[in-house]
């Protein structure tokens, strides 16, 4: 079996979900006592949520590139970042490294080809849904149109991330704007929404909504477990 690296901490509430689902998922294909090979980094998300905030992308980058250096010297075969917002600056933390970085929207966008969803709507943090690194690669990549929600909502989205679940505040009252904001991006016609958050899927589930949701946590810890398990080379 192959170490997963795992930059975490971006927030730890939903690396703790990593950590859970990459566990379970090599419980459930090699059984018993299995568990996973994991060499985790956990940063302090204070620090990086200031540094986003004040637009400093080039210093988040160096503190991960930093993180995943220690995670490769760690003994991990492949890198997961916990988080699509810190993706931003995936190619930065990427060349500072000679072991892959397994990029958590190829990740979804792949399983979204495999389900023949041609068209999908994108929640998260407002980084990920204004800016290009991630809708364009789902797009460009993939050929699936993306659709995100309008400016008031995006602001709703990225305030309950912030405000409540980074924090681990689960809040009935915000559970049901998300659904709202879900079933808006289902009339503009997404055929299933991205939660491209890792923490949104501790708020809103699938038995919450018959719209199709694509948790990005556990595809992208599903895919950790594969790449694990597999004898090839990543
Ligand atoms: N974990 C979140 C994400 O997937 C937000 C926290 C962050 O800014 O990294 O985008």
């Amino acid at each position: 079996m192959k170490t997963i690296g795992l930059l975490g901490g971006m927030s730890w509430e939903s690396t703790a979900s990593y950590y859970k689902a990459i566990n379970e998922g090599v419980k459930e294909v090699l059984g018993g006592l299995h568990s996973a090979k994991i060499c985790l980094y956990s940063v302090d998300f204070d620090e990086i949520e200031k540094l986003q905030h004040s637009g400093c992308w080039e210093e988040t980058g160096k503190i991960l590139s930093q993180a995943a250096q220690s995670v490769e010297a760690g003994g991990a075969d492949f890198i997961l970042i916990c988080t699509n917002t810190m993706h931003k600056v995936s190619e930065e933390v990427q060349s500072s490294i000679s072991i892959p970085l397994v990029h958590i929207a190829d990740a979804t966008a792949e399983k979204l080809v495999t389900d023949g969803i041609k068209r999908v709507g994108l929640l998260g943090t407002k980084f990920t849904m204004e800016q290009g690194f991630y809708k364009n690669r789902v797009s460009e990549k993939y050929g699936i149109e993306v659709i995100v929600p309008n400016d008031q909502d995006q602001d709703t989205i990225h305030q309950v991330i912030y405000n409540e679940l980074c924090l681990g505040e689960i809040n009935d009252e915000s559970r049901e704007k998300y659904l709202e904001i879900i079933s808006n991006l289902y009339s503009k016609g997404a055929d299933a929404v991205i939660l491209g958050c890792t923490e949104i899927a501790l708020l809103v589930e699938q038995q919450h909504t018959s719209i199709p949701l694509y948790d990005t946590t556990q595809i992208h810890a599903a895919q950790a477990v594969k790449l694990a398990i597999s004898q090839s080379s990543t």
